[in-house]
């Protein structure tokens, strides 16, 4: 990772490279959304691959739901949602703005002040108390605290004043815990045993606007694993461990990564944390681990009047499973894997590249096809088409070779290959390393298996 990053770099490389564009651009954009363009879907599309590909695929005892967002008013009853699921929130009666109050704690007091440990009168007297000031335009006339809330709304039925408010699912592990008995009879599943979903999730946030970090609409991927009560401190460590790997063998360094173990945990939580990750804007969470004890299924229970007991086969015990939950956002972990693989680099005769050390698994195209000349097309084409067979590929024709090379540099491509006149005498082609910048020449014949090679997860 460069070390001046700023996310400002993150965001113009994203823009002018079709990574991600401000969402409804053409109106002037929409607060806190974003839309992902032609190599930004591919990217994202791989990170969700991947992870899949570890928490389900590779994980014998986990299995793969979708569920609707739209889901039974009554789930957020019982989820806790409807009652607490909001945000403290102040207004400068000066510039209009608005803020979260322990937001304002926190950079005030350099992360001195655990404001998630505070009431809202207390967190109103320490603001008092020190004059913080709005961080936009400086002065000091707030608003009251306000509870805002974070979920959605929207409403169900056609006549008017017969509307049912439904809402936007804040999280998607709601869909994973309802399922917990359709999916344990189906799948013949034995706690301990995993369900994951990768979906959209929507909350009403007031951001201070750092890209995708933090956005009104984005995708979660979640993991509950349904655990026998007395083995789920053990799993709760496990997962620990699975999630930190997972986040290292995607890209991001060790050094750049850290465990934050929670002080203050939820009523119901035996134990939490989240992993960091060292972003432009400081450390930040990445994703938490938690140990929700049985509180997810016994309000269900409750809420539903559906028994959700295990029966344990061997020794024919009944009891609720605990829940060890471990939850990522897509958007979040995309832009935590553009910081990271983000370098300026200089080359030999002054000049610089940007280049992207994109994990080839999840790099947009995995090569780029390139005819040194335009009449070199007919032949370069036939070995696109037959990659393309395999994985993404982008073909280009236009400018000179190291144009073409710093193009895809930026978009992170890991292999290009140059189609010259020998080519069509022998067959061969030069294949380019994007981190190395090193050349070989390779039988057309041995392309598809060295790039398959090499894009493993
Ligand atoms: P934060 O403290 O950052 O608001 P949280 O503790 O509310 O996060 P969870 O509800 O545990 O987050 O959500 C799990 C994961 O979903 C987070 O670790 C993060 O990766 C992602 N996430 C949560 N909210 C957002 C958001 N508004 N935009 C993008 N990703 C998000």
């Amino acid at each position: 990772m460069d070390t001046k990053l700023t996310m400002d770099k993150i965001v113009n490389l994203c823009k002018s490279r079709g990574f991600v564009f401000p969402g409804s651009d053409i109106y002037g954009g929409f607060a806190n959304t974003w839309d992902f363009g032609p190599v930004g879907v591919e990217l994202k599309n791989n990170i969700k691959k991947a992870w899949w590909k570890r928490f389900v695929q590779e994980s014998p005892n986990s299995y793969g739901v979708d569920a609707a967002i739209l889901m039974n008013p009554t789930v957020w009853d019982a989820s806790g949602h409807t009652k607490s699921f909001a945000d403290p929130k102040m207004d400068c009666k000066v510039c209009k703005q608005r803020f979260r109050a322990d937001n304002l704690i926190e950079d005030y007091s350099k992360g001195t002040v655990v404001p998630d440990q505070m009431t809202n009168e207390e967190m109103q007297a320490y603001i008092a108390e020190h004059k913080v000031k709005c961080p936009k335009c400086g002065s000091y006339d707030w608003t009251p605290i306000r509870q805002f809330k974070l979920m959605f709304e929207t409403s169900r039925g056609t006549v008017e004043g017969e509307k049912d408010v439904v809402y936007l699912r804040p999280e998607t592990a709601q869909g994973e815990y309802v399922n917990f008995l359709n999916v344990q009879r189906t799948a013949r599943a034995k706690v301990p045993f995993g369900i994951a979903q990768i979906g959209k999730s929507f909350r009403n946030e007031i951001t201070p606007g750092n890209f995708l970090f933090r956005t009104i609409e984005f995708e979660q991927m979640e993991h509950q694993l349904f655990c026998k009560p007395d083995q789920a401190l053990a799993e709760y460590a496990e997962y620990k461990d699975k999630a930190w790997k997972f986040a290292t063998d995607i890209g991001l360094k060790p050094e750049h990564l850290r465990f934050h173990d929670h002080d203050k945990l939820a009523h119901y939580a035996r134990a939490a944390c989240d992993i960091q990750y060292l972003f432009p804007i400081g450390w930040q969470e990445l994703n938490g681990i938690h140990h929700r004890g049985d509180y997810d299924l016994s309000r269900h229970q409750e809420y539903s009047g559906k028994s959700l007991l295990y029966l344990d086969p061997i020794t024919n015990e009944k009891y609720l499973p605990n829940v060890v939950e471990y939850s990522i956002g897509a958007d979040r972990l995309t832009l935590a894997l553009l910081c990271e693989a983000y370098d300026e680099e200089a080359l030999e005769g002054g000049d610089t590249r940007v280049v992207l050390h994109l994990n080839p698994y999840i790099a947009p195209y995995k090569v780029a096809i390139m005819p040194l000349q335009k009449s070199l097309s007919e032949k370069a084409k036939e070995v696109y088409n037959n990659l393309a067979k395999y994985f993404m590929a982008d073909y280009d024709e236009a400018g000179s070779i190291g144009k073409r090379y710093r193009r895809q540099d930026e978009i992170g491509t890991p292999y290009c290959v140059t189609i010259d006149f020998d080519t069509l005498e022998d067959n061969t082609v030069t294949i380019r390393d994007r981190d190395t910048m090193k050349q070989e020449r390779i039988a057309i014949s041995e392309l598809k298996d060295y790039i398959l090679d090499k894009i493993v997860f």
